[in-house]
């Protein structure tokens, strides 16, 4: 990969911005801190302006309808719309589903499903963690049973993102409890409206609702939403996880923090004195600006290895996931701290508040203390750190 400055990329970046200032309307809210997914009606409404641009796919290729820009041209973009404070796409939708039906489904299959996350009008939840099978996926219980050409789902799915606002779900489930585990397990696509879906809200240490429990009573899902043959849902998963793994750092979102600490450092005072006069400090922010700028080349090593299946891009993604997420924890602890006596507030969003009376250091401690119980999770989410520290040992040391 080549790490030089790049004329075309900075005009690329320039025509990111220009869109951005162009297009991000006022009167919509960017993505909330404390969210890796903005509100449904701010992220639909976000989508189709993208779509409009030809912009609403940046991670596919052009024959998928597409912007087919380049490894780095749609790191610039992630960059760009997070520094700008844009919406968020729907990434279950996006990143991890997309890829999978192109991938593996059928022609109809494809008709049905790429059109409507690209100009969005379906958002997607993902349904794999049961209790009891979340490190352990392969154990996973919840059953589908063939009548006629229905499949009959029961059982349970847990820490279900954004069911309570998601169109559709893939799903895997049990179809052969004979055999080895892997081999009976088939991915499923279900619209969230069939009669014996259950949501039931999860509220987390952010004092956020992003989790739900998903309840499956009789749920009749017809044979031709399978992805794959039945019994595919490993092979399918694998592939599925591999992508979920590539942006999991989330360099943009370090970077934003960055932005935001160092506005903290200098608007704080100690004793008198800005806080980044504080040697301790000082040395503590430039230690985590060498680690983002760290990051920031290895995401674009891991993110250039995308076609790539050997052993060691695997270990890359896994390391990418477990040193990104540490970060993301570091950074935003550190930003609480930074507060001082303000970073315990957890200081609620404009429309959450009834007296409208400003609150004491709103100005740069709204959702900080949100954002960082929530990142809590980043190293649970997407393969917990002992588990990628496993796959790291076994690909690349063979332990
Ligand atoms: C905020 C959040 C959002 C999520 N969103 C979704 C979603 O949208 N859809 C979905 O399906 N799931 C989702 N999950 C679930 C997530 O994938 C699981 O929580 C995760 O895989 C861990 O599974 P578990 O919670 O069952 O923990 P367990 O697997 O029970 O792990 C418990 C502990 O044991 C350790 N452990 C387990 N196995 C090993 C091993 N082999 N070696 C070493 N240590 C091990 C783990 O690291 C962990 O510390 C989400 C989770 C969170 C926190």
């Amino acid at each position: 990969m080549d790490f030089q400055p790049d004329p075309g990329l900075d005009a690329f970046r320039e025509e990111v911005r220009a869109f951005l200032r162009e297009r991000f309307p006022a009167d919509l809210p960017g993505n909330p801190v404390g969210s890796v997914r903005s509100a449904r009606e701010d992220l639909l409404r976000w989508q189709r302006i993208l779509n409009e641009q030809g912009w609403g796919a940046p991670y596919w290729p052009k024959e998928h309808g597409g912007t087919g820009w380049t490894v780095l041209q749609r790191l610039v973009f992630d960059e760009e719309c997070v520094a700008a404070g844009a919406p968020t796409q729907d990434f279950l939708g996006q990143k991890l589903l997309a890829p999978v039906v192109n991938a593996f489904g059928t022609p109809e299959q494809k008709t049905e499903h790429i059109p409507r996350i690209l100009n969005g009008e379906r958002l997607w939840c993902q349904g794999f963690s049961e209790p009891g099978s979340g490190s352990d996926l392969a154990s996973l219980r919840t059953r589908a049973a063939l009548d006629g050409d229905h499949y009959v789902v029961n059982g349970q799915k847990i820490w279900t993102s954004y069911a309570h606002e998601a169109d559709w779900i893939f799903l895997l489930v049990r179809t052969d409890t004979e055999g080895k585990k892997q081999a009976g397990i088939t991915f499923l696509l279900v619209d969230m409206k069939t009669p014996g879906i259950t949501v039931r809200p999860i509220r987390s240490i952010d004092d956020c609702h992003h989790l739900n429990e998903t309840f499956f009573d009789n749920v009749r899902v017809p044979v031709s939403n399978r992805i794959g043959a039945e019994g595919d849902g490993w092979k399918i998963t694998k592939f599925l996880l591999n992508n979920e793994h590539a942006g999991a750092a989330d360099v943009p979102f370090l970077r934003r923090c960055l932005g935001k600490l160092k506005h903290i450092a200098l608007s704080e005072q100690v004793d008198g004195a800005p806080l980044i006069e504080e040697q301790g400090f000082a040395l503590r922010l430039a230690r985590l600006e060498a680690e983002i700028d760290a990051m920031a080349m290895l995401a674009k090593r891991v993110a250039a290895m995308e076609q790539d299946h050997s052993p060691a891009a695997h270990a890359m993604g896994s390391m990418l996931k477990v040193r990104g997420t540490e970060l993301q924890q570091r950074i935003t602890e550190c930003m609480v701290e930074a507060l001082g006596d303000y970073g315990a507030v957890a200081y609620p969003e404009p429309h959450d508040r009834t007296r409208g009376v400003a609150l004491p250091r709103e100005d740069v401690g709204r959702g900080v203390a949100t954002e960082m119980f929530f990142r809590r999770a980043s190293t649970i989410y997407g393969g917990t750190s002992e588990v990628q520290r496993g796959i790291i040992a076994k690909m690349l040391f063979q332990l």
